[in-house]
């Protein structure tokens, strides 16, 4: 292989990695986004437990004002009953008592229920806790993970692009330099490429000539694809 193509592929294989890892640090931000996503509908399960027992608190709270209320109706008609000197109203009174007394019955039924559907509502919370905890774990690791993989791309990269100074400093030839560029960009990274003993280019994979092939082989000049215009070596 010419000395010239041999130092191109090398700078090609630099600029590859360069491209590889410039595409994996603008990935990784982006995969962090998505681990934190999956917080999202453990959050919101969480929450939504929360808001459920909430709602059954209250509902227990009014049942309980409910039967603080019938109590006192009670009390009152009780203090009536005591005063009053009329059998016919102090039997009247009675019946109002025995009515409210059987709805504070029916209600601290439900407030019992109540207080079952309770202990369901605050077991889910737990679970929904743990849940939650299990995943922000994972996301926790994964993010992290990521972080320490986009420190050491970081520092590849660098070494990569002096790497890159260094070769392109030796190849010190400006017309071939923009050749390289140009067909770098062209044939997405494959400007320099390998033609099979069938004469096919590497990057385009169509068949070269005779005459391209025997140069590519011999080295004289640099031979490029007809078809694509690679660089071609044997
Ligand atoms: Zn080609």
């Amino acid at each position: 292989m010419r000395d010239d193509v041999k130092q191109l592929l090398g700078l090609q294989e630099t600029d590859q990695r360069i491209e590889t890892l410039e595409a994996e640090l603008i990935r990784i931000p982006l995969l962090q986004e998505a681990a934190k996503e999956r917080l999202a509908n453990d959050t919101q399960a969480l929450a939504t437990a929360k808001s459920d027992y909430q709602t059954n608190e209250i509902a227990i709270k009014n049942v309980e004002l409910d039967i603080g209320t019938r109590r006192n109706s009670i009390d009152r008609l009780k203090v009536q009953q005591f005063e009053t000197k009329k059998n016919e109203e102090y039997t009247k009174l009675g019946v109002e008592v025995i009515r409210y007394e059987g709805q504070v019955d029916e209600l601290e039924t439900r407030e019992l229920e109540l207080m079952e559907v309770a202990d369901g509502l605050r077991a889910n919370i737990t679970e929904a806790e743990i849940a939650l905890a299990k995943t922000q774990g994972f996301v926790d690791e994964e993010i992290s993970e990521l972080e320490s993989r986009a420190t050491a791309r970081k520092s590849e990269l660098a070494e990569s692009k002096t790497n890159r100074e260094d070769k392109v400093a030796k190849i010190n030839d400006e017309d071939l330099m923009d050749t390289y560029a140009r067909l770098f960009n062209k044939r997405e990274g494959n400007a320099i490429v390998h033609v099979t003993n069938q004469r096919s280019c590497t990057s385009c994979h169509v068949q070269v000539t005779p005459a391209t092939y025997a140069l590519a082989q011999s080295g004289s000049a640099i031979s490029h694809c007809d078809n694509c215009g690679a660089i071609l070596f044997p």
